[in-house]
């Protein structure tokens, strides 16, 4: 059976532990923050603070509203965000520059792209379409081992000169074991010497079966190098979206996810956060992790100055008490005492747990696999 510790749900549901624990203690279930409680005693803890879940798999849970019930009608699509995985070599990063290049919103704000862990490309439909820019597979599963489900869609590059290797396997693995769906691009295909066939019915070997085999996993074959096949992954990109019904309700205070942070010699801490939901504003007070702080500026992907953040964009945040951890989430609250108390009484359980901590920056640990 699935558990959680009572710490890690507290800091999902950006609640007090101390309040878990004696809300499960009136449950007739004496625990303390550091104990684990199993799945249907997590959902009806969550549902007793007021906070609604969704299984985002079998295994997991992610809470999805912080304080109230989205109220009906309050629901609006999101942008589908997508990560892509594969082994070393078979051209993610080729891949992430070319999608890159494909933004149609990029040329108005002066072509400089900067890095911040992820991106967000408007395709000329007019439709907008993130990417995680944080590869990795331990980078996944380490964002999912700490409660941040960021990924909608996963894209699995096989190169097909080269074929299934390890890494392929691992990431198909992964994909399912988060129970996102995926698109397979097969690339390279300029290359003489690939064999997309030969890709399609090597991966009925591990449980995938595409559309061309008889399944229902979307392939497109692709050159990164080339710049071909792109319309298509992104044409199966927006339908896979339209099928799994992206929404998030943008009219309340934000929740977010670090996708990476680090501290800037002259600007101090920086976060780049994936708004999960409602929209960051400058000005407003929130806790990362064991941080606080309150919105300086908020930067996009273009590099120019934004005033809000909606679901799904990501977005440079300046002006927090330090540096967080990817995965960490965060929350808008209502005031500073707040955001200090939340984030006081994370850095006690932080602290006692920090063991093997993630680093500040998953890209950092994970950069053999870019
Ligand atoms: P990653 O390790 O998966 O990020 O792979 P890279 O994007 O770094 O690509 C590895 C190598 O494959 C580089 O030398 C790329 O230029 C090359 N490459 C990537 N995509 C293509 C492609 O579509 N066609 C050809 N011919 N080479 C490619
Ligand atoms: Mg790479």
């Amino acid at each position: 059976p699935e558990t959680i510790t009572v710490a890690e749900l507290a800091n999902r549901m950006a609640e007090r532990g101390a309040d878990l624990v004696k809300a499960l203690f009136k449950m007739g279930m004496p625990v303390t923050v550091n104990q684990t409680i199993d799945q249907d005693t997590a959902e009806l803890l969550i549902t007793e603070f007021g906070h609604n879940f969704k299984r985002v798999s079998e295994s997991d849970i992610d809470i999805v509203a912080s304080t109230e019930d989205e109220p009906e009608g309050t629901l609006l699509p999101r942008a589908p965000v997508v990560t892509i995985m594969g082994h070393v070599d078979h051209g993610k990063t080729s891949l992430l520059d070319a999608l890159r290049g494909t933004d149609v919103a990029a040329g108005e704000a002066g072509g400089i792209t900067q890095h911040i862990g992820a991106y967000q490309v408007t395709v000329p439909s007019g439709d907008k379409v993130t990417f995680l820019d944080t590869p990795g597979h331990e980078a996944f599963s380490e964002m999912r081992a700490r409660g941040a489900n960021v990924t909608d869609i996963v894209i699995i590059v096989v190169a097909a000169d080269d074929g299934i290797r390890p890494q392929t396997i691992e990431a198909i693995n992964h994909t399912k074991a988060a129970g996102v769906p995926m698109i397979v691009a097969i690339n390279k295909v300029d290359k003489p010497g690939g064999n997309a066939q030969k890709v399609r019915e090597a991966l009925l070997q591990y449980d995938v079966q595409v559309e061309a085999m008889g399944g229902e996993v979307q392939d497109v074959e692709v050159s990164a190098l080339k710049r071909t096949g792109l319309d298509e992954l992104i044409d199966k990109i927006l339908l896979q979206a339209e099928i799994l019904e992206l929404k998030a309700n943008p009219d309340r205070e934000a929740e977010g996810t670090v996708v990476e942070a680090q501290l800037d010699k002259g600007r101090g801490p920086v976060a780049t956060i994936l708004v999960r939901k409602g929209t960051l504003k400058v000005g407003d007070i929130f806790v990362v992790g064991a941080e606080s702080g309150k919105v300086r500026a908020l930067i996009d992907d273009k590099g120019k100055q934004v005033k809000t953040a909606g679901p799904s964009v990501p977005v440079e945040v300046l002006g927090l008490s330090g540096v967080p951890g990817a995965g960490d989430t965060l929350t808008v609250v209502e005031n500073e005492a707040r955001a200090r108390e939340v984030a006081e009484y994370r850095a006690g359980v932080i602290q006692r747990k920090r063991t093997t901590q993630a680093p500040a920056n998953l890209e950092s640990m994970f950069s053999q696999f870019r």
